[in-house]
């Protein structure tokens, strides 16, 4: 992989680019993607955003959205698309296979596969241009040095920046982790000055759901909710009859992992969901516990350090099972 530095000099000559995230794009994924796409079309290029699988209703704001292809929607189209591209950019994932049913399609696309993100681990081979970037707070936040850096920052305009604006508050915990340096400040200010609404971004995200997702998070944390005080931990499990009862939708359990870490004295939160033909696990953790190796040695997952997720193809009884006799070679490290 080559640095990103080397590919700036082709954006001056007009090419077809699809711009891809990771499957059920959250607000980076959505946000950098639609952010950079702004910002391809500004430059006079042909862009498309195709998303491996469809998305949460609190980006439907977004700026770009009703253009943006689903894949599993329009499979077709979107594999026709990737193909014919001259430039894939791969945003805020490093593992082609985080894309689901897109990784051999983009594998096997004759396109250059563009970078950028802030994972651990990446795929490197895959890539002909790109920056990975551990310290980032976000895509997003990479995605505007990415425009700022590249001589064109003067495009930067209002689209640019909502989009962008959203992952940069996502992937901060509303900029609260450590992650979130006073370059995420000096960009966030920067955005203002474009006319940013943040108090308007903030609302569209946080606060538009439906009376159901409500319920369910009481439910679940009166329900489904363990705390394991021994290991510092506390772990959540949701039935698909859960998901069928509070007719969740993608989205709608985004944030619940978080409730489990607001206990005194819990270090390691885990919230696992039987969805589909998988069960998906999402681990946060505060301080020295690194849930990056903690889902790839145990979860075919991986992440950052303090927020990673995994899965398992067992069922949830014995994906439940499973975590509570690993934990217990942690006792040390989670007191
Ligand atoms: P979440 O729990 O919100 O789904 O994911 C937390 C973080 O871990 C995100 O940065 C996400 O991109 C990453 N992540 C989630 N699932 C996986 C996975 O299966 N593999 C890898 N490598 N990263 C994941
Ligand atoms: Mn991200």
């Amino acid at each position: 992989m080559q640095s990103i530095d080397s590919f700036y000099p082709q954006l001056n000559q007009p090419f077809k680019a699809v711009i891809t995230m990771h499957q059920k794009p959250d607000g980076d994924a959505m946000g950098s993607a639609l952010g950079l796409y702004h910002f391809l079309k500004a430059l006079g290029h042909e862009a498309t955003v195709v998303s491996p699988t469809n998305w949460a209703d609190f980006l439907r704001w977004m700026p770009g959205i009703p253009e943006v292809v689903d894949f599993e929607r329009n499979r077709e189209k979107a594999t026709a698309l990737v193909n014919e591209a001259d430039v894939i950019f791969c945003l805020d994932f490093n593992i082609l296979h985080r894309t689901k049913h897109m990784e051999s399609i983009l594998s096997e696309a004759g396109g250059q596969r563009i970078l950028i993100d802030h994972h651990q681990q990446p795929q490197v081979e895959k890539f002909a241009y790109g920056i990975s970037d551990t310290s980032k707070s976000s895509t997003c936040e990479m995605v505007y040095d990415f425009i700022m850096a590249s001589g064109h920052g003067s495009l930067l305009n209002l689209d640019m920046a909502q989009c962008l604006y959203t992952g940069l508050m996502t992937d901060t915990g509303s900029f609260r982790f450590p992650a979130a340096t006073a370059s995420v400040h000096r960009m966030a200010a920067h955005l203002k000055d474009l006319g940013l609404n943040h108090t308007l971004v903030h609302d569209q995200i946080y606060d538009c759901f439906l009376e159901n997702r409500l319920r369910f998070i009481g439910y679940a944390l009166l329900n489904r909710m363990d705390v394991l005080y021994e290991y510092n931990t506390a772990l959540m499990y949701i039935t698909s009859a859960d998901l069928r009862r509070f007719e969740i939708k993608t989205g709608d359990t985004e944030g619940l992992v978080n409730y489990l870490l607001t206990i005194q004295g819990i270090k390691l939160g885990a919230l696992v969901i039987d969805r589909d033909e998988e069960r998906k696990w999402s681990f946060r953790s505060k301080g020295d516990f690194d849930v990056n190796s903690f889902a790839r040695e145990h979860f075919e997952g991986g992440g950052h350090k303090n927020a990673a997720g995994g899965r398992d193809s067992e069922n949830l009884e014995t994906t439940v099972k499973k975590f509570r006799a690993v934990i217990k070679d942690y006792y040390n490290q989670l007191q």
